[in-house]
């Protein structure tokens, strides 16, 4: 089974991060790193190709200035090569350009299915995937807490506030997982080695045969008006526990209708 993974590579979270002040997007410059959120979606993607005895996993992702410091992560996890999307044109894409884009990649790999988290860890707007599954004609099931697929048809736990919904559909289809779906694997040093050589197919916007026009800041209908700094946390209650301290938790508890 040849299986898709759709993986962000984003400026690392540990750095210190700026906005371009006239787009107010993130400045995405130099070093890239793999998306957290989609170490799931490798890891997933792998073990799928192992259970169904054959094929391989393929990465899909969009990034500027040929970056793939975070697609050799993954390909140290053990994807077999990727498919790169790095053109000057793409600045300012919003998520739909995204989705234009990464769908014609994806078309381009042929998969039986394709992987990509909920959401990512910088922009999530959680939408990339869906309506890349919608320009693929494929059918999509979203925040999959288990992935399983046998005859032609994926059957996926789908988590839900209450708990989870059994969900299945043909193949191909698109598949987002939440983080805990499975457990990634370390890269191991064999793994670290192996992904140098590792083919890495890099492509601009005409050799998907996309019009520059509907991609980057030109093409998107988001547009990022204001950015404002989080709240500050208020400072947590501390719980003094007086023999009473169990049913201050509970009455807490109560208050935020959690049990
Ligand atoms: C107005 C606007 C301007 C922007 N300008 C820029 C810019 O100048 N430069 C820039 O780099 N980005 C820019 N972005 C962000 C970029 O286009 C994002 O990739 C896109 O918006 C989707 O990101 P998301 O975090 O919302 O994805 P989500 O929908 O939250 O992502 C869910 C999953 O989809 C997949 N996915 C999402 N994006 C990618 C990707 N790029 N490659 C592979 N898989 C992916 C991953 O599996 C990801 O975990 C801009 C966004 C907006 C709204």
């Amino acid at each position: 089974m040849n299986v898709v993974v759709c993986v962000k590579q984003i400026p690392d979270p540990a750095a210190p991060q700026a906005l371009d002040p006239d787009t107010k997007t993130l400045v995405r410059e130099g070093k890239l790193i793999l998306d957290d959120s989609d170490a799931y979606g490798v890891e997933m993607g792998l073990q799928l190709a192992e259970q169904a005895g054959g094929g391989e996993v393929t990465l899909v992702s969009m990034a500027p200035g040929g970056e793939t410091s975070g697609l050799r992560t993954a390909l140290a996890m053990g994807a077999a090569k990727a498919i790169l999307v790095s053109d000057d044109a793409l600045k300012g894409s919003d998520a739909l350009a995204t989705a234009k884009v990464l769908a014609k990649a994806v078309e381009r790999a042929q998969p039986d299915l394709v992987i990509a988290a909920t959401e990512s860890t910088d922009g999530y707007t959680g939408t990339t995937p869906v309506q890349m599954a919608e320009l693929l004609g494929m059918p999509s099931v979203t925040f999959a807490k288990k992935v399983a697929v046998s005859d032609g048809t994926v059957r996926v736990e789908r988590q839900t506030e209450a708990g989870y919904d059994d969900v299945e559909c043909p193949l191909p289809a698109v598949v987002t997982v939440t983080a805990g779906v499975v457990e990634p694997r370390y890269p191991s040093f064999k793994g670290i080695m192996a992904a140098k050589s590792k083919p890495v197919d890099q492509l601009t916007v005409a050799d998907l045969g996309i019009d520059a026009g509907q991609v980057g800041l030109g093409g998107a209908g988001q547009e990022v008006t204001q950015v404002a700094d989080a709240e500050a946390r208020a400072g947590g209650e501390i719980v003094v526990d007086e023999g009473d301290a169990h049913e201050q938790v509970v009455r807490f508890l109560e208050q935020l209708k959690l049990v």
